[in-house]
């Protein structure tokens, strides 16, 4: 159930939006900024069902019971008075939110408060962002518009200035770990990894477990581990299997940076080794690498994200990675 309690590690947020439904003065635009997945969204649905439920709730709490007709059907995304707004493509259109304001000029159908998410709100064009402001000028009747976006300089500052900013930070790693320990039965080694390499972002945690990023892991810094001397072809097959999934390489990338990070780190500071179940062959690689090669693999990881970015070939981009990170390998064994 997307309530409030469904938001970890994020209380101060929480407290600020709960305070606001218990003294009842709730402002007409709210700005939720952060990071991909950081409980933006279901905290957007949880005010939704706060403002509306009908059903038994603890006095003073202003939470959602849940389990109300309101709550049920607001959560299943069914409620004809809490409407949302998303990028149809790279941009919110002038079109999505001009229909948006058609369907706020007329009543409630049935809600106290209406309430319209507009998720993403940094991808309005300039149309549709001064389109939206023109509601925020005059807000239809009990209804609250919330904006959720990365960060408040994404926005026209009218639009910021108008809204009541609630900051949601990144998701402490520990937290993280925590959750991928209960709900999926990660080893201890396996949720703190994930975690670190999230970045904050549940939604990032969950969808490197679901693409069975775990043993992805191993394999990729396996082949890390043993690029020196590799003919050619060998590392033209690699790069050929390391780009069939596309959405995984960015992760791929930024793996495979935390790996050149832990190589350079392990001989001075080896408890700071991320990967600390691979630390033989990282202080292994340590002893044989110079600080030269470390830079030149950094450099050649920094330049495949780049061209990964900027939608060049995967293929391409990931043979003229490994090529390099190969030929920056120290001859004995490892990097
Ligand atoms: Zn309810």
């Amino acid at each position: 159930m997307p309530g409030f309690d469904a938001i970890i590690d994020q209380e101060r947020s929480i407290r600020v939006l709960t305070s606001l439904l218990t003294s009842g003065s709730i402002p007409h635009g709210l700005l939720f900024t952060g990071i991909e997945g950081v409980g933006k969204r279901t905290a957007a649905t949880a005010f939704a069902m706060a403002c509306n439920c009908t059903g038994k709730r603890v006095e003073g709490r202003g939470e959602a019971c849940g389990e109300c007709t309101a709550c049920r059907r607001i959560a299943a995304d069914r409620h004809p008075d809490v409407l949302r707004v998303s990028p149809s493509g790279l941009q919110i259109k002038i079109d999505q939110i001009r229909s948006l304001c058609q369907s706020l000029a007329m009543k409630p159908y049935e809600a106290r408060t209406r309430v319209a998410i507009v998720a993403e709100a940094h991808r309005m064009n300039p149309a549709a962002g001064n389109a939206l402001l023109k509601m925020l000028e005059e807000p239809p009747d009990r209804t609250i518009l919330i904006l959720t976006a990365p960060q408040t300089a994404d926005l026209l500052p009218t639009i910021v200035s108008r809204c009541q900013h609630i900051r949601f930070k990144p998701i402490a790693r520990r937290h993280i770990a925590a959750m991928l320990a209960a709900a999926y039965g990660f080893s201890p080694e396996d949720a703190q990894l994930t975690a670190t390499l999230a970045n904050g972002s549940v939604t990032r945690a969950l969808a490197m477990q679901r693409r069975g990023w775990v043993q992805r892991r191993k394999w990729i810094l396996s082949e890390m581990a043993e690029l020196a001397q590799r003919p050619t072809t060998s590392l033209l097959a690699l790069a050929e299997k390391s780009s069939q999934a596309k959405e995984d390489i960015p992760e791929m990338l930024d793996l495979m940076a935390t790996w050149v990070r832990d190589v350079a780190v392990a001989r001075y500071s080896p408890d700071r080794i991320i990967h600390q179940d691979l630390k033989d062959p990282i202080l292994e690689a340590s002893r044989r690498s110079d600080p030269e090669c470390l830079i030149r693999a950094g450099r050649a990881i920094e330049e495949a994200r780049r061209r990964i970015r900027a939608n060049s070939n995967p293929r391409l981009t990931l043979e003229a990675l490994w090529l390099t990170l190969a030929a920056s390998a120290p001859a004995a064994a490892g990097m």
